[in-house]
């Protein structure tokens, strides 16, 4: 039981049957119908067996209003003789049309004595492993809620008064695994029975109270207070911006800097679509920082992206006599060991890189601010790396994330309470919008003729070719074929390949060359997904794209309409489509906008992979579903406060019970 998690009777209690089997109630032969299930009770008429067409064992039942063939193919002896002639058999099973008439196939079956009592309950049907036999896990289930009931931890009067109705836990529980005969099958298995509202919303209350625990935590810890003087940094940097900011811009940064100005750690999500502008937003911030004299760290989660932050910033920052450093995982040996003494002594002011800037050997003298972009592309071990090396200093650095991927209101109430959020809804002016275009793989050539027409005017192409999971080296294979074909379809402008196994110097010296303008065709493995921008690419090619998720698409077709040609993203897909492919085609199609994209995603993924908690192996909610349940997720929304603050006790039990040793992923 350990191997299912089932440790604490809790968890017994807990782990709720997947479905049920109804042998409350006995159904007349002649009314079972086919294709149901259905519990009969009957004299045996016959019993025998039979060799041909395989041997197998035929018993005749039958009650007052008709008759069925039971028919078992794997048998034992003491099941016959517990079923001769005469002997009143009970029987459960799928009826289906034979040959002879209807019969049912390996139903479970037993003698009984005339008037045995039928359950009183729908019989549970739990999920198990082939080692814990069902009988056995039904039975510790039941000990454990009658050994131990489950306490009541919401303190009464709580409740608004709709949910005050709902059943007390330990009977929710009891009812879940124990239906009484006649309960809506339909009420269980929709979870609309106000016994599964009662468990959800008890889920949901101590996923709340979780998250405000750890935001009052958080209130708790002292951090550096970051202000930008006069004459500084910050304001030198915005006199030398080549552009205006946009109103949202300004206002995220207002945001920020007052964050920034507090003895609390900022812990702040700075959203915005795809090229709405975020990392001038993260320079000022760092240049606030600067400015009250602490270091500040900026990651991404790829080289090709880390590089082309630290490009963009030492161009704007180097001229104002910034230290920029830059850290990655591929930079080894002396030219490494002078980075991190330039970041351990201070010298360096701005370190830029991929999540090797937190690695171990890595000491900052005074951080003050970590910028991380693309957030949720860092896996959670990182994430959780990252925290521990933030609260290893005396002072807490402020904490500002970046992403293009908006966060659903639902989510962001549950897995990002403890976040601020800043939302840049504007995209810098004078971009014309992308033309999405749907097209078999078919019309490749009517495709290679308009890139053909874009290289012509001086335009630049991405064509990104599908990462191919199986095989790292088909992927690879993959890529490069392709590019070789192209760069032989238009030569003589230049076709550039871009895969993720290239060394990091080539992949850099790659990504060099297109963003100066003198390759044509940058043929990518998906290495480009992220936050690469390079004002002058016009076409964005991705094929097979039905194998790419939404959210990836999006990005990818991001790194066009980046400047004031009018661009085209163009999806090669190959049939057939599977539902979700199709779906996702469409809503690409259909809008640009990242906000209603991520909403999209969200309905044909469910938020679980959302969250890419695929990677915990563990679903974040059991029960409730944050589609679903948005009104018991406001009421436990509300209430966790008052519950922290009066209740603390409960409060604490509450947590416990359901997040038992989930505390540290939820964290991250
Ligand atoms: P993202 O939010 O996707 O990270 P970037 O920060 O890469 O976007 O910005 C996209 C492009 O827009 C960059 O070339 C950047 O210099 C430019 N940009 C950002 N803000 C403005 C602005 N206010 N006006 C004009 N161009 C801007
Ligand atoms: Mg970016």
């Amino acid at each position: 039981m350990d191997k299912l998690g089932l440790t604490r009777d809790i968890d017994l209690a807990l782990h709720l049957p997947i479905r049920y089997e109804d042998e409350t109630r006995l159904t007349p032969i002649a009314q079972a119908r086919e294709g149901e299930v259905a519990q009969i009770e009957g004299r045996v008429l016959a019993s025998r067996i039979e060799l041909r067409p395989r041997r197998q064992w035929l018993l005749t039942v039958a009650d007052d209003s008709g008759q069925i063939v039971l028919r078992f193919l794997n048998f034992y002896p003491n099941q016959q003789k517990a079923l001769p002639e005469g002997a009143l058999a009970r029987a459960r099973g799928e009826v289906r049309g034979g040959f002879w008439g209807r019969e049912m196939v390996h139903p479970q079956v037993r003698a009984v004595q005339a008037d045995a009592p039928l359950a009183t309950a729908l019989t549970p049907v739990y999920s198990t492993s082939a080692q814990l036999p069902q009988a056995y896990l039904r039975k510790a289930v039941a000990a454990a809620l009658w050994r131990a009931p489950v306490q009541e931890l919401l303190p009464p009067g709580l409740l608004p008064r709709e949910l005050a109705r709902l059943p007390s836990l330990q009977d929710a529980l009891q009812f879940l695994h124990h239906p009484p005969a006649r309960t809506s099958v339909a009420a269980l298995e929709d979870r609309s029975h106000p016994a599964w509202q009662r468990l959800k919303f008890e889920e949901l209350l101590a996923q709340q109270l979780s998250q405000l625990q750890a935001q009052r935590q958080r209130a708790r810890l002292r951090a550096p207070v970051l202000r930008a003087v006069d004459g500084g940094l910050s304001e030198r940097f915005r006199g030398v911006l080549p552009f205006e900011l946009t109103g949202a811009q300004q206002r995220v940064v207002a945001e920020i800097t007052a964050d920034l100005g507090r003895s609390q750690p900022m812990h702040r999500l700075l959203q915005g679509d795809v090229g709405s502008g975020k990392t001038v937003v993260a320079a000022l911030a760092a240049t606030v920082a600067m400015d009250a004299g602490w270091q500040c760290a900026l990651m991404a989660p790829t080289e090709i992206l880390a590089e082309q932050h630290f490009r963009k910033l030492l161009q704007w920052l180097e001229p104002l006599g910034v230290g920029v450093a830059w850290l990655t995982g591929s930079r080894k040996g002396k030219a490494r060991a002078q980075m991190i003494e330039r970041v351990a002594s201070g010298e360096a002011q701005l370190v830029v890189g991929t999540h090797a800037v937190i690695q171990g050997d890595v000491q900052f003298a005074r951080l003050g601010l970590a910028i991380i972009d693309e957030q949720h592309r860092f896996g959670v071990a990182q994430r959780l790396e990252l925290r521990r090396k933030l609260a290893s200093q005396a002072l807490e650095p402020h904490l500002l994330m970046m992403s293009a991927t908006p966060i659903p209101r639902t989510l962001a109430m549950t897995y990002f309470a403890d976040l601020e959020v800043s939302t840049i809804d504007e995209l810098p002016p004078g971009r014309t919008p992308i033309v999405t275009r749907v097209f078999a793989d078919g019309r490749r050539e009517d495709v290679i003729e308009r890139v053909h027409e874009e290289i012509g005017k001086g335009r630049q192409v991405y064509w990104v070719v599908p990462l191919i999971e199986e095989s790292e080296a088909l992927d690879l294979q993959n890529a490069t074929e392709t590019h070789a074909l192209l760069a032989e379809t238009f030569a003589p402008a230049a076709v550039g390949l871009l895969h993720g196994r290239m060394p990091a110097a080539e992949k850099a010296a790659v990504m060099a060359e297109f963003t100066a303008g003198r390759i044509g065709v940058l043929v990518a493995t998906t290495v480009i997904e992220v936050g690469v921008d390079v004002p002058n690419a016009s076409v964005m090619v991705i094929e097979h794209a039905e194998r790419f998720g939404l959210a990836q698409l999006h990005q990818l077709r991001g790194r066009v309409g980046r400047g004031a040609v009018a661009s085209v993203c163009v999806l090669l897909y190959t049939s057939p489509l599977s539902s979700t492919g199709r779906e996702r085609l469409k809503a690409m199609a259909e809008t640009t906008d990242g906000f209603e994209i991520a909403r999209r995603d969200l309905d044909i993924r469910g938020p679980g992979e959302f969250m890419g908690a695929r990677q915990s192996g563990d679903a974040l909610l059991r029960f409730a579903d944050l589609q679903e349940d948005t009104r018991l997720l406001d009421v436990a929304h509300e209430l966790a406060p008052r519950l922290l603050d009066h209740h603390a006790r409960a409060a604490q039990d509450l947590v416990a019970r359901w997040l038992g040793g989930k505390m540290e992923f939820l964290k991250a």
